[in-house]
C-alpha cells in the first residue's frame, strides 16, 4: 500500500527498480536523522518484499494472508529487532536467536526479512554475530538496518550493506506534509521547531495540550533548579489527567540524554545543561535509570501524583 513519504519517493523508486529486475540487496542500511520516517520506509518495503500477490503499482496488496500477518504484527517472516524497552543496547542474544531464525526457510513468503533498529544500539559482540549473515543472507532474504548515526557503526557492517541516504525533508516540503496531518488552527511551524526539523516526530508531539504542556515542562525544570518552583505543586500540575504520565517521563528521559551525551542545542536544553553542569554525570545516569522505572510503573494504576514528586524531589536535588 502506497503510503511513502514525498520525500522518500526516490528511495522508493531505486529499490523498485532493483526489485523489477530481481537484483535487491541483501543488506540495506537506512540513515539518516531521527524522526523523519526512515522506519516507516523500512516497514512498507518489507510488506512489500513479503507481499505474495503484489500490485503492478510496485506496492504489497494489503489483503494477501501475508499483508493480513503483516498488518497484525504476527508474520513469521519478519523479524523486527530493537532493544527490550527501557534499554539501549541491542542484547547479543537477541542477534544470535535473530541469526538461528533467519536461517530457516520462509513459512509464508518468498523470503525472510529482518528490520534492526537503531542499528547503532548493537555493541561490539552483537554486530560481529550478525557479520556473517550480513554476507551471506540465506536464500532471498533481506537485511535492513536502521541507523540515526551510521559513523558508530563498525566499519565491517557499513561496508557489507548497501546504503541508502534519507536526509530530512526540506522545510517547505515537511511544513506542506504537516499542514495535510495536522488538525485545523494548529500552527504546522510550531510543532515542527518543536521537533527540531523532523516532521514525524512534529505529527507525534502535535496535539495543543501536549504542546503547552512540553513547553510549561521544560520552564518548570528550570525554575526546580533555580528554587523559583515547588516540586509538589509541578507534580500536581503533571498528574493532571488529561496529560499521558508516561509521555511526560519520556521527554524528561529524552532531555536527560541528550544532557548527558552533550546534545544540547535547543535553547531550553542549552539552559539546562549550564544549570546542570556543576552536577556529576553519574548522577544522571541514575536519573536515567529511577526515569526507566517510573515509565514501565506509569502504565500501572500507581499513585500518579506521588510518582511525579519522587522524580521532581530528586531533580530539585540537582540544584
Ligand atoms: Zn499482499
Amino acid at each position: 500500500m502506497n503510503n511513502i513519504l514525498p520525500w522518500q519517493q526516490k528511495n522508493w523508486e531505486q529499490l523498485q527498480q532493483q526489485l523489477n529486475l530481481q537484483r535487491v540487496p541483501h543488506a540495506l542500511l537506512l540513515h539518516g536523522p531521527e524522526g523523519t520516517g526512515k522506519g516507516l520506509f523500512a516497514s512498507i518495503f518489507a510488506q512489500r518484499l513479503l507481499c505474495t500477490t503484489p500490485q503492478e503499482d510496485g506496492f504489497s496488496c494489503g489483503s494477501c494472508p501475508s499483508c493480513k500477518l503483516f498488518a497484525a504484527a504476527t508474520h513469521p517472516d519478519l523479524i523486527s529487532l530493537k532493544p527490550d524497552e527501557g534499554k539501549s543496547i541491542l542484547a547479543v542474544d537477541q542477534v544470535r536467536e535473530m541469526v538461528r531464525e533467519f536461517a530457516f526457510t520462509p513459512q509464508i513468503s518468498a523470503r525472510k526479512v529482518v528490520i534492526l533498529q537503531p542499528a547503532e544500539s548493537m555493541n561490539n559482540s552483537a554486530a560481529n554475530s550478525l557479520l556473517k549473515t550480513l554476507e551471506e543472507p540465506p536464500g532471498e532474504a533481506v537485511l535492513m538496518l536502521i541507523s540515526h548515526a551510521p559513523a558508530r557503526l563498525l566499519p565491517t557492517i557499513r561496508s557489507r550493506c548497501q546504503q541508502r541516504a534519507f536526509p530530512s525533508p526540506d522545510r517547505t516540503q515537511s511544513l506542506q506534509w504537516l499542514q495535510q496531518k495536522l488538525e485545523q488552527g494548529m500552527s504546522e511551524e510550531a510543532v515542527l521547531q518543536l521537533a527540531e526539523g523532523a516532521p514525524l516526530k512534529a505529527l507525534a508531539l502535535a496535539n495543543p495540550e501536549q504542546i503547552q504542556h512540553h513547553q510549561q515542562m521544560g520552564e518548570e525544570l528550570i525554575n526546580l533548579l533555580s528554587g523559583r518552583a515547588d516540586p509538589i505543586r509541578v507534580a500536581i500540575r503533571w498528574s493532571d489527567k488529561k496529560l499521558d504520565p508516561s509521555i511526560t517521563l519520556e521527554w524528561l528521559q529524552q532531555w536527560t540524554t541528550q544532557i548527558i551525551k552533550g546534545d544540547t542545542q535547543s535553547p531550553l536544553l542549552n539552559s539546562l545543561a549550564s544549570k546542570l553542569q556543576p552536577v556529576d554525570h553519574k548522577q544522571l545516569f541514575l536519573f536515567y535509570d529511577k526515569l526507566t522505572a517510573a515509565i514501565a510503573l506509569s502504565h500501572t494504576p500507581v499513585n500518579k501524583e506521588l510518582l511525579f514528586e519522587g522524580i521532581l524531589l530528586d531533580w530539585s536535588r540537582f540544584r
